[in-house]
């Protein structure tokens, strides 16, 4: 497993391909650096081991688990702990997750294709999972397609490249152009793995494609814009105070891919399979990361209910309950769906599609809500807060401690620190990125109703209505 300084001295190497502000740049210090750092310090970190690594199904090695594919249910709900343990560490996102997702769905679909088809695409997969492994690599997911007139399929868009498409076939590989919107932390990743969006059909094999390409590859340009969290003077800050996060249009400019790292090329039912599988292991994976925003946002309530005086208040003890509700059974549902988890023929584990969804769907559909109860019990502050610049200034700064007291006891530095931090995490750019990513983030929340009446069996609950309802008879002896 790599040290974090080894992964920095990787990513510095590569080509610079980011554009960003007027900019082309490097990967000196990119946002969300940080973050990255952690996924390896933990790894390292004798406390967290159990959960951060795993023994390669390939090799037998000890190997970081963002690097895993999943073996049994015991590997996801280590997954789903590391996940919010670490997601808790780094205040948001822990953004390794897109990339290993992604690897696990390929490993399901290669292999299903393999078996249909009579493809070669799972032992090539096996072979560059192996080099994955052994470079403990950082990967991203590139996966929504731009997609043009939202109604229009992609062959009947006015463009065909508005869903990345195959555009030449070769002897020793393919060209494939198009762009991948929204890819979080895509600067960091040193492999974007390109997978399809959405079901296709018969008549849609050359948007039917995925692989792996290096992020500075020939052809790659990444379009970026960066969120962050306030930075303070230091004897304010925080451990994240200025740090952020990086999101990429990522276009491929008529790319060469070797077939070595092309995992399926024009099996269009294949494309919409992986396309779901792996909005399948990211929604688990959400299972661990939704519940540590939570968990800060529900700390940071609390905190700044104590810090106000407020804390007994029966109305806030409500509404630190719902929070509590939101981040448990989102929760739950993830360890339920880990549970009750299925082990494919290629030996994956594969989380429950419907408690997968449920979990998500739970989180989604709550996130404003959670903002609007911190925002609620924090009050009008921390959209207002007076900057850091003027709380240690000599003229003023006298004045801005005396007017920020709150309950007795509590220093004015930790009453600003706390403020502070409730203004980085609910009236920021940061802020407005992860609410966003709260409700798209592993797709549109259509798309989980989708998939939970796609699998759930309504027709059974319908036969039990009619036996409860006395239109059909109940055996009660025979059952
Ligand atoms: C912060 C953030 C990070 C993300 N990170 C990643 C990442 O790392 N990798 C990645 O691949 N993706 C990532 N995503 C993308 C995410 O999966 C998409 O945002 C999501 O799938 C929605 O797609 P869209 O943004 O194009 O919205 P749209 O598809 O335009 O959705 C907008 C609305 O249009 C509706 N709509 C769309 N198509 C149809 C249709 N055919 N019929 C009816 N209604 C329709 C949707 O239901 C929704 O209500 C990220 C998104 C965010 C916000």
């Amino acid at each position: 497993m790599r040290t974090k300084e080894e992964y920095r001295e990787s990513i510095k190497a590569m080509r610079p391909n980011i554009y960003m502000g007027g900019e082309v740049l490097g990967r000196d210090n990119i946002p969300g650096v940080d973050i990255m750092d952690l996924t390896f310090d933990f790894a390292h970190a004798p406390e967290y081991q159990h959960l951060t690594t795993a023994t390669s199904h390939l090799t037998g090695e000890t190997i970081n688990r963002f690097c895993h594919i999943h073996q049994s249910p015991e590997d996801l709900l280590a997954k789903q702990e590391m996940t919010r343990v670490e997601a808790r560490m780094v205040g948001g996102c822990i953004a390794r997750c897109m990339g290993i997702d992604a690897m696990n769905a390929l490993s399901v679909i290669t292999y299903n294709c393999d078996e249909a088809r009579g493809t070669e695409y799972h032992q090539r997969f096996l072979e560059f999972l192996r080099g994955w492994q052994e470079r403990d690599v950082v990967g991203c997911c590139a996966q929504s397609d731009v997609k043009g007139h939202r109604l229009r399929r992609p062959s009947e868009q006015a463009d065909p490249d508005l869903y990345l498409r195959v555009i030449e076939k070769k002897k020793d590989g393919i060209v494939v152009r198009g762009a991948k919107a929204h890819n979080s932390f895509a600067p960091l990743a040193e492999e974007i793995i390109a997978i399809p969006t959405r079901f296709l059909r018969p008549g849609e094999e050359d948007w039917a494609v995925a692989f792996a390409v290096p992020g500075d590859h020939p052809g790659v340009k990444l379009v970026c814009r960066g969120a962050s969290f306030r930075d303070r003077v230091p004897e304010l800050a925080g451990p994240f105070s200025g740090k952020g996060e990086i999101e990429s249009l990522t276009i491929f400019d008529d790319v060469f891919v070797p077939w070595e790292r092309v995992f399926l090329c024009g099996e269009a039912e294949f494309g919409g399979q992986l396309a779901l599988l792996f909005s399948l292991f990211h929604r688990h994976s959400y299972t661990g990361c939704k519940p540590a925003l939570s968990d800060i946002i529900m700390g940071t309530a609390a905190l700044v209910a104590e810090y106000s005086g407020i804390e007994k208040e029966d109305h806030v003890r409500s509404k630190l309950a719902q929070l509590i509700t939101v981040a448990e059974l989102v929760y739950g549902c993830g360890i339920a769906a880990s549970v009750k988890s299925t082990h494919m023929p290629c030996g994956t584990q594969v989380p429950d599609i419907v408690f997968c969804n449920v979990a998500r769907k739970h989180a989604g559909v709550n996130v404003y809500h959670e903002y609007d109860i911190l925002a609620d019990i924090a009050g009008g502050l921390p959209a207002t807060l007076p900057y850091d610049t003027e709380f240690v200034s000599p003229e003023v700064g006298g004045l801005v401690k005396k007017y920020l007291a709150r309950a007795d006891g509590v220093s004015p530095e930790d009453i600003y620190r706390c403020f502070a931090w409730v203004s980085d995490y609910a009236v920021s750019s940061m802020a407005g990125v992860l609410q966003y990513a709260g409700i798209h983030g592993g797709g549109s929340p259509v798309m989980e109703d989708i998939a939970i009446l796609g699998t759930y069996n309504i027709q059974e609950k319908k036969e039990l209505a009619k036996r409860i309802a006395g239109i059909e008879k109940i055996d009660l002896e025979g059952q």
